[in-house]
Parts: C-alpha cells; sequence; structure tokens
C-alpha cells in the first residue's frame, strides 16, 4: 500500500447510521474504500460480508480499518479483537458502555500502536467550532440545553436503546454533551440529575441535569424522548460578552440574536475526513468526557417512575 492508496475499511452493524451516514460518507471520499461489512442481516449489496469480525480479521488482512457503527454493548469485543489485529478503529458515539473499557481499549490502542477514533459526531455540526471560537475569551454566565425528540420517530424498534447499556435518553442526550464539553470554555461537573424511568423499561426516557463550574455558573440540560411535534436540539450561552444560541443540533449559530453564515462540510465527511488524519499520522484521538456526564448522571441520579412506555 502506498500513501495514496485509499485505505481498506469495513463497516460492523449495518443499521440505521451505517445506512443513513457511513456508506454515504465513505462512497464519496476518495481516501476510502469500502472492502467488507460485518452483517448479521446481510450487509451492502455488492460489497463482501461476514458473519463475524473475527472472521474478517482472518480473511481480510489487506483491510486496515473498521468502523463499529454497532450500539455500544457489543463494541468492545469488536475493537479489542480489531486491535489486536493490528487494525486502526473508529467507533461511533457513546464510545463504550463503560467508561472503563473506552480506557482499557485506548491503552490496547496505544501498545499496538493503531489508530483509534471515539468519534462525536455532533462535534462537527457547522456551528460547533465557530461557538468555541467565540466563547473562548468570555465569562459564562449561563447555559441551558433542551434536547426533545420523539423516541418513537427517531428510534423505531431499537429494542436495545431500553436495555442495560443502551443509555435511554442518552443516546441522544450525549450529543448535547459532546457540543457542551467542546465549547464551554470552563470544566463543568454535574450536580443533580433527575431521571424518568418508564415502569417496564432499564433505561430513562428523560433526564433533567443541574452541573457547575465550582463558581457561580447556572448551567442546566433537559432531555426527553415524549416530545410531541417538532424535535428541539438547542443550547443557549449567555456571557458576559453577549449570547449565543446553536439550534438543530449545532447546524446553525446565532451571535447576540444574527444568524451566522456558515462552511457546511457534513459531520460524518468531516469525520472520516479526521480518521484519515489521524491513520496518517499515526495518532487517536478518545475523549470521554461526555460519556463522564451521562455516568455521573448514572451515579446522582434520582428516579423518577413513569408510566410504562410500549413503541
Ligand atoms: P440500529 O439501527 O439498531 O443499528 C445497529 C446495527 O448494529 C444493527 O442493525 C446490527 O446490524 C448491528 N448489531 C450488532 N450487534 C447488535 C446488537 N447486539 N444489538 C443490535 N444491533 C446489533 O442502531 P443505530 O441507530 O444505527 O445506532 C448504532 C450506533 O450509532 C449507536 O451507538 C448510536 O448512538 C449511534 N448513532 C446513531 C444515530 C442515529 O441517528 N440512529 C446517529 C448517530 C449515532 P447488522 O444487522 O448488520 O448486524
Amino acid at each position: 500500500m502506498t500513501a495514496t492508496d485509499p485505505i481498506k475499511i469495513a463497516i460492523v452493524g449495518v443499521g440505521k447510521i451505517a445506512r443513513d451516514q457511513h456508506i454515504p460518507a465513505l462512497a464519496n471520499d476518495p481516501r476510502y474504500d469500502l472492502a467488507a461489512t460485518v452483517s448479521r442481516s446481510g450487509g451492502v449489496g455488492g460489497v463482501e460480508n461476514f458473519d463475524t469480525v473475527d472472521a474478517l480479521l482472518d480473511a481480510r488482512s489487506d483491510i486496515t480499518a473498521l468502523s463499529l457503527c454497532m450500539p455500544p454493548l457489543p463494541r468492545f469485543a469488536a475493537a479489542k479483537a480489531a486491535i489486536a489485529a493490528g487494525r486502526h478503529v473508529m467507533l461511533e458515539k457513546p464510545p463504550g458502555a463503560t467508561l472503563a473499557e473506552v480506557r482499557t481499549l485506548e491503552a490496547l490502542a496505544r501498545d499496538a500502536g493503531v489508530t483509534l477514533f471515539a468519534t462525536w459526531h455532533s462535534r462537527h455540526a457547522a456551528g460547533v467550532a465557530p461557538a468555541r471560537d467565540w466563547l473562548a475569551d468570555k465569562h459564562v454566565t449561563r447555559i441551558r440545553i433542551d434536547w426533545k425528540e420523539d423516541v418513537r420517530k427517531w428510534h423505531p424498534g431499537q429494542d436495545w436503546i431500553w436495555e442495560p447499556g443502551g443509555l435511554g435518553v442518552f443516546d441522544p442526550g450525549i450529543n448535547a454533551l459532546s457540543i457542551l464539553t467542546a465549547i464551554c470554555p470552563v470544566p463543568l461537573h454535574l450536580t443533580a440529575a433527575d431521571l424518568t424511568f418508564p415502569a417496564n423499561r432499564d433505561t430513562p426516557i428523560a433526564a433533567d441535569l443541574t452541573f457547575t463550574d465550582g463558581e457561580d455558573i447556572d448551567a442546566s440540560a433537559g432531555f426527553d424522548w415524549r416530545q410531541d411535534g417538532g424535535e428541539i436540539w438547542e443550547i443557549a450561552v449567555e456571557t458576559d460578552a453577549g449570547a449565543l444560541r446553536l439550534i438543530e443540533g449545532g447546524s446553525r449559530l446565532f451571535l447576540d440574536g444574527a444568524e451566522q453564515t456558515l462552511t457546511e462540510p457534513g459531520e460524518y465527511p468531516d469525520l472520516y475526513r479526521h480518521f484519515a488524519t489521524l491513520v496518517a499520522q499515526g495518532q487517536s484521538d478518545v475523549d470521554s468526557s461526555p460519556l463522564i456526564h451521562v455516568a455521573d448522571a448514572f451515579m446522582l441520579g434520582r428516579r423518577i417512575a413513569d408510566d410504562p412506555f410500549h413503541d
């Protein structure tokens, strides 16, 4: 392989996000060749498919990278096997079902000399980098996050999100936390969480979070899967020198009420651009800070019982 050859990559888990984002992003990126899939349900037409990660690793030594698009719980074993076989690994968010397993993967990748990229796609939304830059020299006084959507619309038939390790409403909510941890100029930590669990489910359908910077910031978040009508994915920040609003998942930015003109490379094309750079430079990029807030919410969370939820 020469430096200009495309990276032969395999997708593991061909579900909603693989079909909506990963496969189109790879098809449009000359740095990659989608060379195989691992899929229990058949994979992608015209691309060799394997039933297991081990079978792929045994058969295709030419594939140097795996993009793991399955739910968090089964991801650790696949990532560990890929790293042990000397392959680079890209992880969908969240990077693991626990913090400890992410640390283990990070150490394994370092020892094996391969790239591990724990992606946070929302950080690549067009407004996030300009928001971070604008906030960098300001004193933040208030942050309010509202991340509310209809679970029936966005997660139809996805049983894993309701099972332990599936994160429930934190599956989308962690996207907001990934933006928060990217743009906030001071570190925050959680001080309280109200977690609402349907009587028949193991993960929360709603969460209300309160954060502090140890000083005087007023910071809170509301995540809710019971949203009727349109979804709300918004972060509003007040500072000593003006106000910022990110809406539509970070894709639109307002500074003091004025919408900013943004360049839009696309979240997943930008993720794959970054992964190729990491591979070329022999580096990893693993930031667990959004997952730490989720773990803290489960540690500090007060449980509120709700009616059973049926799809
Ligand atoms: P999904 O539609 O349920 O697809 C996941 C796929 O992973 C399944 O179709 C299956 O593919 C494979 N899989 C392997 N082991 C599995 C298991 N034990 N249980 C269920 N599926 C298993 O889920 P998704 O929405 O694509 O989400 C996957 C990951 O992407 C999650 O971590 C999620 O947070 C993240 N993500 C999702 C979205 C979104 O809009 N949906 C957006 C950004 C990130 P095969 O049949 O091919 O084996």
